[in-house]
Formats: structure tokens, C-alpha cells, sequence
């Protein structure tokens, strides 16, 4: 019998099982349902249609053919308020409902803004998370001279670079003592607040709001903690992801702060499954307890697995949960594992890093001789390395000990490999020795094609 297959979100996660699905059943049905409008888009490319660097055209990572293509009906615009899974039905906002033999639930997060005391008056604090957030920031960017920006994790880094970019004086409000605390320690903050500092954003540690200036419903400043005023036209505040599951009350489907799933990325019903961003993992190799790692990679492999077994397969999903890569300011960023310890009974190894001379940090994590964590900063030439090794529980003894003099000696660091972190996914790009400005990369997971740079070839 033709089986039944309802997705909801059309992010990478939903795409990705969609997809998968597809190519394991031809026949089967396959109903996306997406409270955006757009066509699947690439969304780590949004900082770059604020600032102007990329078109439009650029987001796309599936236009509307794709669908047809792969006779997959998409409901685009349309929301989910409600999982009635002893029934196997899904309402929708208009009133519609659809029947399923398997659902996914791929809805990833939502950014929401811390509240102040005059905010309520604005009700227009800036975040970046969707194609109508990039657009609003850009329509404010035309009548704006300067922004202020508060929150700590990458999505507030992303917001002010694109700010930066788009030619705005920004002022950055840390409410800690360094950026994304999480993953970073000081010496990796110190390094990006730095390159921040270069490109003239002005950051203020350890301050937040205190209040929101606003005349005639538009923000014209604030006042922080630290009884300073400072002028903008453009305030973003970004707490973090908060995974979208309102709509699964009395769904039956367990939730923690995320859905939880197996490795199989099944949830507590067990024809319901979810992937991405909303989903988290009850075993995780490392951590004791659940977590949400917000990466666009992770996103991309959980929907392809979700995908798979939606249609008989069984596939576990292996990876280590907690790995975070980015690019700040032009510099790459990968942490996996426990690359900050808050607790004691850690061992940490640096080797010759921080150096004053360079901006390049890397260190491993031990807990016990065995490498449980570790962060790139500047340059992320080993993390693919590390990265087998946490997984597979390796002692800091078992690692090769070439890897190890290439990643810590700063005498060895010529190393054979040439790579650079994918722009949109972040997954690490190897490029060949014989490689030439100009020459075309195409990136094997988000399928972006890149020229070859001067940079990129170091
Ligand atoms: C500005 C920005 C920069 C980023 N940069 C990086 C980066 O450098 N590296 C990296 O690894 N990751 C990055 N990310 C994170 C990455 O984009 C996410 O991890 C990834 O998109 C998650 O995919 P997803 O499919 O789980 O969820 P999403 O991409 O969030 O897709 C979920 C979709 O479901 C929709 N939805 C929600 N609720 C409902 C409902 N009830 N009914 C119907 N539809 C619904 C949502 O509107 C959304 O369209 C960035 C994200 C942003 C916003």
C-alpha cells in the first residue's frame, strides 16, 4: 500500500528527509507543510542578503521545480497548531487537516528577544532567522546610521556582522565577560573580540538594557546597565533558539526543552519522528543530558536519517552531538564536544596557543586521559581528526602524534592540507594542492558552488 508521509518544515531538515525518502520510495505520498512562503533557502546565508554581499537568487537551495520534480507536495505559508496522533492527523492554522502513516516534526527554533522596559512601546527589537527578518533589517538599514546589538551566542555575532557590513556604526552589548561563553573560553573571545574591534564594532562587556528609548514608536536609543546612553535607529536583542513545539500539547509526543528522540530520531510515538533543530537527543556520547545543537550540518544529517527510516530503513545517527562551526569576522570556528568545562576534573591541552602574534587557538579537553572536547579558532585544518577521536573515545595518547605536533607545534604549521570551512554549512572543504584562483568547489552537502580565492589557498 502507497504509504503516507507528512513533513513539517521546510528547513534543511525536512528538505533533507524529503528527499531521502523519495529515493528510497518512488511511489509513496510526501506532504511538506511550512509556515514560510519561500522555497527551501540556504539560511546561514542571511547576514550576506542583509548586508548586500549576496542576491536573493544566491539563497536558493531548492526552487520550486524540485518539488514537482519529486512529486512532492509543499504547503508553503501555511502553519501546524496541531498533532492529533491517536488519530495519525496534523491541523493546520486555515482549518485543513492531513492524514499520515509516518510524520516529522523539522519546525527548527525561534530567536526570541529579551524584553526591556520600553519595548513594549517599539514591539521592533531585530533578530536574523528568516528571509522577512533579512528584509525588514534592510528596509530599517536605509534610514539608520548606527544599531546596538545584545545577546551572547553566534546568532548575535551573525547579526552584527551583517550590521557592520551593511556600512552601520554598531555597538555591542556582552552581558557577560566574553562571546558565546558555552564553547569559548577567554583567550578564544579575546581573538574575536579583536577582529571585531577592527572592523570598529564597540563592545561593551558585561552590560546590558536597561531601558529603550523611543520616540514617535520608532527606537532611538538606549540606556544601559552602565548608565550610558547611545544613540540607534536599529536595536537587535537575541536570546536564544527556542525550539518551535507549542503546537504539541496532548500530541503525546515527549518534549524537554526539545523534542526528545533515539538515535533513529524516533520521538515517544512511535510513528512520529524529528530532526534539526527542535530535536533532542536522549543519548548523546559525551553529555549526560539531552541537548540542542543548533548547526545546519547536524540538521542536514538528521533529516537524511529521519528520512531513511521513515521508509523501513534503520539507521542510527552516530555523530557527536554538540559541535558548533561558524566563520566570525572572516575567522573560522569549530568547537565539538566539551570545549568550555565549567567543572573541575578537566585537563586542558594548548600546546603553544594562545600567541601573542597570531590569531590561531586551538585546544583539546580530557576528562580522564580521554579527549572529550575541543575548539578551533582561526584555524580548523585537524577538527575532522578530533572530531573521530571524541567519538570514539580515544585517550589523548591514542592520537597520532604528527596530528598533534601539526595542531600544537607552531614550528610544524605547514602543513599538506589545504581547506576552508563551506560558507553556508560549515562543512570543512578540502582543496587540492593543484587547485587555482577561479577554479569551481562544489560543496558536497548544501551543494553551493564556490570560486577558488586567494584566500582559500592561503
Ligand atoms: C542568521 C543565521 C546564521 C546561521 N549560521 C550558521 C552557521 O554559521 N553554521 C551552522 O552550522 N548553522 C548556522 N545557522 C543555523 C542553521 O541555519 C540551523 O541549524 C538550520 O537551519 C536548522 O535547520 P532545521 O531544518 O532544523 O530548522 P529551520 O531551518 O529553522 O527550518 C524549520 C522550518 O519550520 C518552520 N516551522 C516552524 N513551526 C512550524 C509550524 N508549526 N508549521 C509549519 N512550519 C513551521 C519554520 O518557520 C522554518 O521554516 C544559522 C542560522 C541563522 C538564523
Amino acid at each position: 500500500m502507497m504509504k503516507n508521509h507528512v513533513i513539517i518544515g521546510n528547513g534543511v531538515a525536512g528538505i533533507k528527509a524529503a528527499e531521502t525518502i523519495r529515493r528510497n520510495d518512488s511511489d509513496c505520498k510526501i506532504t511538506i507543510v511550512g509556515d514560510e512562503v519561500y522555497p527551501f533557502y540556504r539560511r546561514p546565508q542571511l547576514p550576506k542578503l542583509v548586508s548586500g554581499k549576496i542576491e536573493e537568487e544566491r539563497l536558493w537551495g531548492k526552487r520550486s521545480e524540485f518539488y514537482e520534480k519529486n512529486k512532492i507536495t509543499s504547503l508553503l505559508g501555511k502553519k501546524v497548531t496541531e498533532i492529533k496522533s491517536d488519530e495519525n492527523r496534523v491541523a493546520l492554522a486555515d482549518g485543513a487537516t492531513l492524514d499520515y502513516d509516518s510524520l516529522l516534526i523539522a519546525t527548527g527554533g525561534a530567536i526570541k528577544s529579551r524584553s526591556y522596559p520600553g519595548s513594549e512601546l517599539n514591539g521592533d527589537v531585530v533578530a536574523l532567522k528568516t528571509i522577512d527578518d533579512a528584509k525588514n533589517i534592510k528596509e530599517k538599514i536605509r534610514s539608520a546610521k548606527s544599531a546596538v546589538v545584545v545577546g551572547e551566542d553566534f546568532l548575535t555575532l551573525s547579526l552584527i556582522e551583517a550590521l557592520q557590513s551593511s556600512g552601520l556604526e554598531v555597538t555591542y552589548l556582552l552581558p557577560g565577560d566574553r562571546l558565546w561563553p558555552e564553547i569559548m573560553d577567554k583567550d578564544a573571545s579575546y581573538i574575536l573580540e579583536l577582529k571585531l574591534k577592527q572592523k570598529g564594532i564597540k563592545i561593551h562587556h558585561q552590560t546590558d538594557i536597561k531601558e529603550i528609548l523611543v520616540k514617535n514608536r520608532a527606537v532611538h536609543g538606549v540606556i544601559s546597565t552602565a548608565d550610558i546612553l547611545i544613540d540607534c535607529q536599529i536595536l537587535g536583542s537575541v536570546d536564544k533558539l527556542q525550539p518551535n513545539i507549542d503546537f504539541l500539547i496532548d500530541s503525546g509526543v515527549k518534549t524537554d526543552n526539545g523534542i526528545l528522540v533515539n538515535d533513529t530520531m524516533l520521538t515517544s510515538v512511535d510513528n512520529i519522528y524529528a530532526a534539526g533543530d527542535v530535536a533532542q537527543l536522549l543519548t548523546d556520547p559525551i553529555e549526560a543530558s539531552p541537548k540542542i545543537n543548533v548547526r545546519w550540518l547536524k540538521a542536514w544529517r538528521q533529516g537524511q536519517i529521519a528520512g531513511a527510516n521513515m521508509t523501513g530503513k534503520e539507521i542510527e545517527y552516530d555523530d557527536v552531538a554538540c559541535v558548533s562551526s561558524t566563520q566570525v569576522c572572516g575567522v573560522d570556528l569549530i568547537s565539538i564536544g566539551i570545549s568550555n568545562p565549567l567543572n573541575g576534573g578537566y585537563k586542558i591541552v594548548r600546546g603553544e596557543f594562545p600567541h601573542p602574534e597570531i590569531d590561531v587557538y586551538k585546544k583539546l579537553v580530557l576528562k580522564d586521559d580521554v579527549v572529550v572536547g575541543a575548539l578551533f579558532v582561526g584555524n580548523v585544518l585537524e577538527a575532522g581528526e578530533i572530531t573521530k577521536a571524541i567519538k570514539n573515545k580515544k585517550s589523548y595518547s591514542e592520537i597520532d602524534a604528527a596530528l598533534l605536533k601539526q595542531m600544537f607545534d607552531l614550528s610544524s604549521r605547514v602543513s599538506p592540507f589545504r581547506g576552508f570551512l563551506c560558507p553556508v554549512c560549515k562543512l570543512e572543504l578540502p582543496i587540492s594542492q593543484d587547485a587555482k584562483v577561479g577554479d569551481r568547489i562544489t560543496c558536497p552537502a548544501c551543494g553551493i558552488e564556490l570560486n577558488v580565492t586567494e584566500q582559500m589557498l592561503g
